[in-house]
């Protein structure tokens, strides 16, 4: 007797995330009250709850009858994540947090404090599937995208402990665990919860989101249709492709100069300067020769006004070789790139003492 061969097998089916009330468009939320045996606008008296006052507590939805609450908490607020544990640095200006999934998926979120701001950097997958060789979350591979919902109430859970001190989120960075153009249509639903009015969302400006990407060029066209306002971030590290597909792979799908365009494309669309991540790795990257081909492709290709070169101390992950630039010849990376006329800051790297800086989110469970 023959048996089918393997490769036609189904592929277990992972389980997904209970719905959410930040899964579902507002339209959406009404039907899913309505399946639930409750009047439609109970549906924005729950997002009011959630995303104005902040609250998935029953006891606390007073303008709700009780036994309307139980249903609509049930069927519209399960919890998502539960907090495995907090870790602060900084002085306490910056904490992160590593959170448990439904299904045991570990992913993590960092709030930091600036005089003028605070950010909350978001994870949209547990584990990324990009395996730059620097970073430890890619490490690991994928384990699998988050739901809309679960980003979402990382950037909840951050508003509820800064309300307690009279502060509120101002900034979002998708910069935490993952590649967000990989996990798009989440992503994208997350943007919105996040940016749309209370009580449809929380209320943040689309300015103050950053999407942040290896380079898929397909999705950044795509993101550029969407009509949004957020900031996207381009994570380049190489001007070069031969030392761009080490250190980015899916550099050999979609090349630098492509990557570029696309990020031109998205300025030109949006109106918005793309900002150029590059993390400085000492002899690595961090050659002058590299600054100025650095310089002369975003002066070329993006434009002087549309781009702004956001380097990054190389934070390193255990058993990596590879360190962060001297400080000489990260000064001088930053003269040649301003020199060719390419506004360029370096970014400060919060929370190294807790594995909670750039690139070192990775869960050591
Ligand atoms: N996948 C997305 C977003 C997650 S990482 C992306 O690649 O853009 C956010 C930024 O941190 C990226 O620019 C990434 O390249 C950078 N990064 C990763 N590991 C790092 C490390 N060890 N030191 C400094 N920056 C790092």
């Amino acid at each position: 007797m023959t048996s089918l061969p393997l490769v036609f097998d189904a592929p277990a089916r992972a389980r997904k995330p209970p719905r959410h009330l930040a899964d579902l468009s507002p339209a959406e939320r009404r039907a899913a009250a309505a399946e639930l045996g409750q009047p439609a606008y109970r549906a924005t008296q729950l997002a009011t709850h959630y995303f104005g006052r902040l609250t998935d507590d029953p006891a606390a939805m007073t303008d709700l009858p009780a036994a309307s609450r139980e249903a609509l908490v049930a069927g519209l607020l399960p919890d998502l994540l539960s907090v495995v544990r907090h870790a602060e640095a900084d002085g306490g200006a910056t904490r992160k947090t590593l959170w448990r999934g439904f299904d045991g998926a570990l992913v993590e979120s960092v709030l930091m404090r600036y005089p003028d701001r605070v950010t909350m950097c978001v994870s949209s997958q547990a584990g990324c599937g990009m395996a730059c060789p620097f970073c430890a979350t890619g490490q690991g591979g994928l384990t699998r995208n988050l739901s809309t919902a679960e980003i979402v109430e990382q950037v909840v859970a951050g508003a509820r402990h800064l309300r307690a001190e009279g502060g509120r989120v101002s900034n979002v960075v998708f910069m935490g665990m993952g590649e967000p153009l990989a996990n798009y249509s989440r992503v994208v639903a997350a943007v919105r919860r996040l940016t749309d009015p209370v009580p449809d969302g929380l209320g943040l400006s689309q300015r103050s989101v950053v999407v942040s990407t290896v380079g898929l060029v397909p999705a950044i066209h795509k993101l550029a249709a969407e009509g949004l306002q957020v900031t996207l971030a381009v994570s380049l590290h190489a001007p070069d492709d031969e030392l761009r597909d080490t250190l980015v792979p899916i550099n050999t799908r979609y090349k630098v100069a492509e990557v570029v365009d696309a990020a031109r494309a998205y300025a030109r669309t949006t109106g918005r300067r793309v900002s150029i991540e590059y993390a400085l790795i000492r002899d690595v990257n961090d050659q002058p020769f590299r600054a100025r081909l650095l310089g002369e492709l975003l002066r070329t290709r993006l434009g002087t006004s549309r781009a702004h070169v956001n380097l990054i101390p190389l934070n390193p992950t255990p058993g990596s070789e590879w360190d962060a630039s001297p400080r000489p010849a990260q000064d001088e990376f930053v003269s040649i790139l301003r020199a060719s006329g390419v506004s360029t800051t370096v970014r400060d790297t919060r929370g190294r003492d807790i594995a909670g800086a750039c690139g070192q989110l990775a869960a050591k469970e």
